[in-house]
């Protein structure tokens, strides 16, 4: 149980307020039909498939500390070329760049975001902790209209340290200027989110609306596959 009262909530941002694997897959379908992509490679569904996998294992390196954002944006195209027999880092900046030309005004969000923001934002103090990459998240502000609602955005990209790393979660506590025991994390990545601030001595709520299995036995503060049901415990 949440141990209340909580003066900050610390909210992750992709795939927690923002549909972000939705919004990808629409703008990755947008690239490979404006590209002509299905005449050499397989059909879309394939190609999302294979792109999916290699995107989920380079953000949990870049989470272990074992790529940089350099790297992770390099391989994020490059890598699933490859594994479709293609090596060609021409084509893959090309993609790269179409696909973000259509992910950027993309707009879906989980559901119940901006009730679940409105009713936050009346009682606490609230800011972003994001691993995502800092010129996307500037522009999703700006498309999610998210900027009334936060204090401030705390990123990977400016503070040095991806989440799971305490170091993230102590900078933040230090700016916003409490301490642990007066914030609580909420985030959809268990490792990132959850165990990560967890180590930083804060609560935390696990957001699993997919059902996802625990990758550790760390049990969290609270779980919820639906986000308007933590105004039942906040
Ligand atoms: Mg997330």
């Amino acid at each position: 149980m949440i141990t209340l009262p909580k003066k900050v909530v610390l909210l992750d941002l992709d795939n927690t307020l923002t549909d972000t694997e939705g919004n990808s897959r629409r703008a990755m379908n947008m690239m490979y039909d404006e590209l002509e992509l299905s005449k050499q490679f397989p059909p879309f569904i394939i190609f999302w498939g294979v792109y999916h996998d290699c995107n989920e294992e380079l953000w949990s390196e870049y989470r272990r500390g074992e790529i940089t954002r350099d790297l992770l944006n390099e391989r994020r195209f490059t890598w699933p070329l490859e594994l479709m027999g293609v090596n060609n880092l021409e084509l893959a900046q090309h993609i790269n760049e179409v696909f973000y030309k259509h992910f950027l005004p993309q707009d879906g969000v989980m559901p119940g975001t901006y009730e679940l923001l409105e009713y936050l934002h009346s009682k606490y103090r609230l800011a972003i902790v994001s691993n995502g990459t800092k010129s996307s998240q500037l522009v999703k502000m700006k498309v999610f209209k998210f900027e009334p609602y936060f204090e401030k955005m705390f990123l990977s990209d400016d503070i040095g340290f991806p989440k799971p790393d305490v170091r993230i979660y102590e900078h933040v506590l230090r700016e916003m200027g409490v301490t642990a025991e007066d914030a609580i994390m909420i985030g959809d990545d268990f490792d990132g989110d959850v165990v990560g601030a967890a180590n930083a001595g804060l609560e935390q709520v696990w957001y699993n609306p997919t059902n996802q299995k625990k990758t550790s036995d760390f049990e969290p503060t609270l779980m919820v596959d639906n986000l308007l049901s933590l105004k039942k415990y906040l």
